[in-house]
């Protein structure tokens, strides 16, 4: 059984306008997703800006109040509860954020940071909580006399290594990991991902890992989900999408990340155009002002996600399948 089951995920946000603030449109920001994890596995979920993957996170660990559909977590659907309930479940999901900075209280110790669940959670009395802290830093990379410290004296990559601590302190079974590489430099990108690749397997770890960047995907993920505006358009094992992706879409985005395969040609496709409004989508296939092999039908006709190889979970949702 999945530990995470997304069904039918639709997350609209309303527009208001007027003094009445009456809802004028929605921005279609998830627009009907499902897909799966299994304990221990990490998806990848990977698009420009704008197309969704930031929000689909978020609904997860119901942060909006818009989201619609199942978010089934260990057998419970998250969308219900509320309360107690929710709050349970919740010491199982942990975030890593964008942005350490702004994720890290600035007026907070190092210490203070990684009490705080404990505290929030009522786990654990003083003693105990201060030999929980000791094993978190060391399992972080960093030194015992760093928990004295605040945010502003490390780099990017140090407080990435504080946000992850705090995200593993109630010892989850889930992390949403939000862009976590992207604002820091490419020689410390590595050491955070395998940072997280080691602790993935230590603490069997099931992983959400949202990202702009393929090749980063492909370090991390068992498998990765391609979205383009408020949809799931390709996901398949990592390396599948690597080396034999189907999507005009994904096929765009790999190549704009030439040392991703060896094996898939390296030739540019060039996107035209601007990614459309989530408020006003086109209709029939949502990348079709875009595509480069755009027909009539996919004008007219949304393409549903459908098997597209008999051998390997790999979904497509495209007319040329
Ligand atoms: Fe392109 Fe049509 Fe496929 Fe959409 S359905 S990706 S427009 S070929």
């Amino acid at each position: 059984m999945p530990l995470l089951e997304v069904k039918n995920l639709k997350t609209y946000f309303p527009v208001k306008s007027g003094v009445f603030g009456r809802i004028k449109e929605y921005v279609y920001a998830v627009d009907d997703i499902s897909f799966s994890i299994k304990q221990g596995e990490t998806l990848g979920l990977v698009g420009e800006s704008g197309c969704g993957k930031t929000t689909v996170g978020r609904s997860i660990a119901k942060l909006y109040e818009e989201a619609s559909g199942q978010i089934i977590f260990d057998g419970k659907n998250i969308l219900k509860l509320r309360g107690k309930e929710l709050g349970k479940i919740r010491r199982n999901i942990g975030f890593i954020f964008q942005d350490p900075f702004e994720s890290l209280d600035p007026r907070q110790t190092v210490y203070d940071i990684l009490e705080e669940p404990f505290i929030i959670h009522k786990i654990k009395r003083k003693n105990q909580r201060k030999k929980e802290i000791l094993k978190l830093i060391d399992k972080v990379g960093m030194p015992e006399e760093f928990l004295s410290r605040f945010p502003h004296q490390f780099s990017g990559g140090q407080r990435q290594r504080i946000a992850i601590a705090r995200a593993i302190a109630l010892k989850p079974k889930f992390i949403i990991c939000d862009e976590p590489v992207s604002a820091l430099d490419v020689s410390i990108q590595s050491q955070i991902l395998n940072l997280l690749l080691n602790l993935g397997k230590e603490m069997s770890l099931t992983l959400l890992f949202i990202s702009h960047a393929l090749p980063v995907v492909r370090h991390i993920s068992d498998y990765t989900a391609v979205m383009y505006l408020g949809k799931i358009v390709e996901i398949t094992d990592s390396d599948q999408i690597a080396t034999s992706s189907v999507h005009p879409y994904t096929k765009a985005l790999i190549s704009a990340a030439p040392l991703l395969s060896f094996t898939q040609k390296k030739e540019r496709i060039i996107l035209k155009g601007e990614v459309p409004s989530p408020i006003n989508p086109p209709t029939g296939c949502r990348f079709h002002t875009r595509c480069p092999n755009v027909m009539e039908i996919c004008k007219r006709i949304e393409p549903k996600l459908k098997p597209v190889s008999q051998t390997v979970k790999h979904l497509a949702a495209c007319h040329l399948i």
